[in-house]
């Protein structure tokens, strides 16, 4: 059987729904801003918020700043923009603080992972470091990771899906690729990087935007959830929990 010495993992859509989180988040800002004054229907509010994210992408931090300056006037008259604005972002803080927690087999199977086997355990993230690493320390998963394999792109300067990141992760722990694997979501970022430098694959395909998207090499494994995960740990790496 092959040697596996560490198990990196994604964060978005693999540790928990990133999509759910940011659809809970979204809708409570937005009726936050309702309430300090913003005159439109949620739709429209939506509407125009999404566009606001998909021109100034998702890491981009003045979203609201931004649906306001693009709302006329008239819906919001009388009424200082900033106190919307500001209604908005403490209603996505506040969610996040009550509702950005992981999937609960993934916290399961870390756990196992992390107490029963020598595997070491991080995670390659794609993102701004603050905003990654604030997702790990509030998901509490850092306790499972080791604090040396924490491997965010935008720390190092190379982003999903250049192979070197990966690489990256490898050489800094001494890890031949071989004996590394990698588990996400997204199959042009997530699998064929890795696979491209031998490392192993594993598709999580549960949940979110790519859950329809299909990769150009073939992964190790297609998993739903970490339970079928922690079997093929076994079945393929004899790694008992
Ligand atoms: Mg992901």
């Amino acid at each position: 059987m092959p040697k596996l010495r560490a198990i990196f993992f994604d964060i978005d859509d693999t540790l928990y729904s990133t999509s759910e989180f940011a659809e809970l988040a979204r809708s409570a800002a937005i009726d936050s801003m309702i309430d300090a004054g913003l005159d439109l229907d949620r739709e429209a509010i939506r509407e125009e918020l999404d566009e606001v994210i998909h021109e100034f992408s998702s890491n981009y931090e003045h979203h609201f700043d931004r649906l306001l300056l693009r709302t006329p006037r008239r819906h919001y008259k009388g009424i200082n923009p900033a106190i919307i604005v500001a209604a908005g972002v403490m209603a996505y803080h506040e969610t996040k603080s009550r509702r950005l927690a992981p999937y609960e087999d993934a916290i399961e199977v870390l756990r196992l992972l992390s107490s029963k086997t020598d595997l070491l355990l991080g995670v390659i993230s794609e993102g701004l470091e603050v905003k990654q690493a604030e997702k790990l320390v509030r998901m509490r998963v850092t306790q499972f990771l080791s604090p040396n394999a924490i491997f965010i792109s935008n720390q190092l300067g190379i982003s999903k899906p250049n192979p070197k990141l990966y690489q990256r992760a490898c050489s800094d722990l001494n890890l031949r690729p071989a004996e590394s694997m990698y588990v996400g979501d997204n199959p042009l970022h997530d699998i064929d990087p890795p696979n491209s430098i031998g490392m192993v694959a594993v598709r999580m395909r549960r949940s979110g935007k790519y859950y329809h998207e299909e990769s150009n090499s073939k992964p190790a494994r297609v998993v739903q959830n970490f339970w079928d995960f922690l079997d093929y740990l076994g079945q393929e790496f004899d790694i008992k929990v």
